[in-house]
């Protein structure tokens, strides 16, 4: 297997996503250098499954940039729903949609409804350019809310709430020690580490 890497890109055109990366990548100590500026042409989610996607976006950015690259894809599974929007909780609303007309969609499908039961799912995967890939998981347990609360964070978090705050209601250090992000990122960190 390479070495730890020295340098790696953030593989994500979402700057929330990349903000949250970065931090937790940073905090976990792993010596990694992040390298931002670079651009490449934007990577279509076609994938079935939440590691699909993430191995897409990696293996392209990799590709289109020479460096390691660290990708991440999350989705909100909510079990009254059968566990939509998954894999596609970014055009859950429609192609171009927001985070407000998810968020308005979610809560519009989760009226009346009593069991209130999702988490967040992250897949994570590291693509070197020579083709070796690793992947991690990491999930957060909550409750969908029945309105939106708080104003931080970003896409589902103010409608997801974890004991009685949302994601959106705590601060980003906070969000940063539980999220599914953090444990997918640490996860992936434990396996560089072996
Ligand atoms: P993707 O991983 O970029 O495909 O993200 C899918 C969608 O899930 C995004 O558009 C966001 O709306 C949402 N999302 C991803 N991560 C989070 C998070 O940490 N909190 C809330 N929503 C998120």
């Amino acid at each position: 297997m390479d070495k730890r890497p020295d340098r790696l890109v953030v593989a994500s055109a979402n700057p929330d996503k990349i903000a949250e990366v970065e931090k937790i990548w940073e905090e976990l100590g792993v010596g990694s250098r992040i390298v931002r500026g670079l651009s490449w042409e934007d990577v279509e989610e076609t994938g079935e499954t939440l590691e699909e996607n993430a191995l897409l976006k990696a293996r392209a950015v990799a590709a289109a940039t020479g460096l390691p690259s660290l990708a991440d894809d999350t989705g909100l599974e909510v079990d009254a729903l059968g566990g939509r929007p998954g894999v596609r909780s970014a055009r859950y609303a429609g192609e171009n949609a927001t985070y407000q007309d998810n968020v308005a969609l979610l809560l519009t499908e989760m009226e009346g409804r009593k069991d209130r039961s999702a988490r967040f799912r992250t897949v994570t995967a590291l693509v070197w350019p020579s083709g070796q890939v690793l992947v991690a998981n990491g999930a957060l347990e909550g409750r969908i809310t029945s309105a939106a609360r708080g104003e931080g964070g970003f896409g589902y978090d103010s409608v997801f709430e974890v004991g009685d705050r949302t994601l959106a209601e705590i601060t980003p250090a906070e969000k940063n020690r539980i999220s599914h992000r953090s444990r997918a990122l640490r996860a992936l960190a434990s396996l560089l580490r072996t």
